[in-house]
């Protein structure tokens, strides 16, 4: 095969942060310059992108397609001024849509979910304290909200590029891959020095998805592709990226083992269980925290090693 004629321009900018770095990408093909993701709405990420355009000779005029790998803050953070300068069309998946206009209906029945979700896993006060934290930043983040107009990645035909979709860590996640160039670009999918997490969420018609299970099935896609360089959303470009893959796929299962161990002794609800393997950080990191518990919960359902009753409104997991 004859390889692509692209050049990837990482821009990476340092946090403050476990994630490290927030990284997105200038791509040049013959006939385009792909900006693959917009980073996060503070001032240093503004610079570093336009830094590195004027490093190479481009400028904010000259990107053709803005495509973002998925919804998440630290990915779409610069479209907003981006778009206030040039028109430029920007492509997501058709999931992406209604959590990038901030939409007050999607937003609510997601409050919902969330309330209806932490009362049934038996979060009692800690639940209630996070839905008045998510009903807060509805009103308070409608500032952030995306009104451009946004297109489907489906719409898009690259020639370089095959449009993955990499659901997990979040529902409309996707990565580029590039075959003859053996490169993937993967979002929050895959990073180096820590372990994505797959957040609980509604899928469009409000059920709970089964996120982890997702993310599973997402990292043996790609363990699937021929691979050998992954740009990552955060931190350093991964270059043996199949010894990775197979590590995040047996630690998902390690995890799991160990929430298996303590159902073995007792049936937990999920926030006991929470409480019992993280302790403190229960209440610190609430939502990440519960996110974790319930994605690993619902994949060891889903691989047939423990079950569920409801009792007294309240969800028991027992093996
Ligand atoms: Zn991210």
């Amino acid at each position: 095969m004859i390889p692509n004629n692209i050049k990837i321009i990482p821009i990476i900018i340092p946090v403050k942060s476990p994630l490290k770095s927030v990284n997105f990408y200038l791509i040049k093909t013959d006939h385009s310059l792909l900006l693959i993701d917009a980073g996060m709405n503070i001032d240093d990420c503004w610079q570093g992108l336009n830094t590195t355009l004027a490093k190479h000779d481009f400028t904010l005029q000259d990107i053709t397609h803005i495509i973002i790998t998925h919804h998440h803050v630290d990915h779409v953070g610069l479209i907003n001024r981006i778009v206030e300068n040039y028109q430029i069309p920007v492509y997501s998946h058709r999931f992406s849509v209604p959590r990038l206009r901030r939409d007050p209906e999607y937003l609510q029945k997601r409050i919902e979910f969330f309330a209806d979700l932490y009362d049934k896993m038996g979060c009692g006060e800690a639940g209630e304290k996070q839905i008045n934290y998510l009903k807060n930043a509805a009103k308070k983040n409608t500032d952030q909200s995306i009104t451009y107009e946004l297109h489907h990645i489906e719409e898009l035909s690259l020639n370089e590029f095959q449009i993955v979709e990499t659901p997990g860590h979040a529902i409309d996640q996707i990565a580029l891959y590039d075959e003859t160039g053996k490169t993937l670009l993967s979002g929050d999918l895959l990073i180096e020095h820590i372990s994505s997490n797959a957040l609980v969420e509604p899928d469009e018609f409000g059920n709970r998805m089964k996120t982890l299970v997702d993310h599973e099935a997402s990292l043996k896609k790609i363990q699937a592709l021929n691979i050998e360089r992954v740009y990552p959303g955060h931190g350093q470009v991964i270059e043996t990226p199949h010894d990775l893959i197979e590590r995040r796929i047996l630690g998902i299962e390690n995890k799991a083992n160990k929430f298996l161990a303590l159902l073995e002794e007792k049936s937990l609800t999920a926030s006991e269980l929470a409480q019992q393997f993280y302790k403190d950080t229960y209440k610190k990191q609430f939502s990440l925290v519960m996110s974790e518990i319930i994605g690993h919960l619902d994949y060891l359902e889903h691989k047939g090693k423990v079950k569920k009753d409801f009792e007294n409104g309240v969800w028991n997991y027992f093996v």
